[in-house]
């Protein structure tokens, strides 16, 4: 409850139209955008260029790209800004999908989960108390420890045994 009110609280603040993380993501790909050359041929088709090399089909219309990253993840490339920046009067913002608008996610967190009063406030009841389940062992990955051999075991008394004798017969060492 604390989390949810904190997170409505801080996006309250939020004077832009996009998530603040994709708000940035946009903004570093706009700025990347300057070294795209775009062409357009028609509809919404766009042909962008980069570095003279790489060359993409971006339609605007149909909102997709093959570099992959605008289909994917839901907020134009650097090819597809190339592209919007080209006719002018299209807004970036507006190619972004609705899932990452400050809108939709003020509306998400603004059911918020209903107050309760304290454990001593509650009503009584008549009935026994509920008791947890019994305990019953899963079947689950083997034990790390291994089970010593039984010859283990006496090879360690006998560790115990021939350390005890060697004081034993040290002690009957005169001092000199
Ligand atoms: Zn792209």
């Amino acid at each position: 409850m604390r989390r949810t009110q904190g997170r409505r609280d801080k996006m309250l603040k939020w004077n832009r139209p996009i998530c603040p993380r994709i708000f940035k993501k946009v903004e570093g790909n706009k700025a990347k955008a300057g070294a795209c050359v775009a062409m357009w041929s028609g509809g919404g088709k766009f042909q962008v260029s980069v570095g003279g090399h790489a060359q993409y089909i971006v339609d605007l219309e149909l909102r997709t790209c093959p570099c992959s990253a605008r289909d994917l993840q839901g907020w134009p490339c650097v090819h597809a800004i190339a592209a919007i920046n080209y006719k002018g009067g299209l807004n970036v913002m507006d190619f972004v999908d609705d899932c990452y608008l400050t809108t939709t996610y003020l509306k998400i967190y603004d059911n918020l989960i209903l107050p309760m009063n304290g454990m001593d406030m509650w009503d009584k009841s008549d009935f026994p108390p509920c008791l947890p389940p019994s305990y019953s062992k899963q079947p689950g990955r083997p034990r790390k420890c291994r089970n010593k051999e039984e010859r283990e075991h006496k090879g360690k008394m006998k560790m115990r045994a021939s350390s005890n004798q060697a004081e034993t017969a040290l002690s009957h060492i005169p001092n000199t």
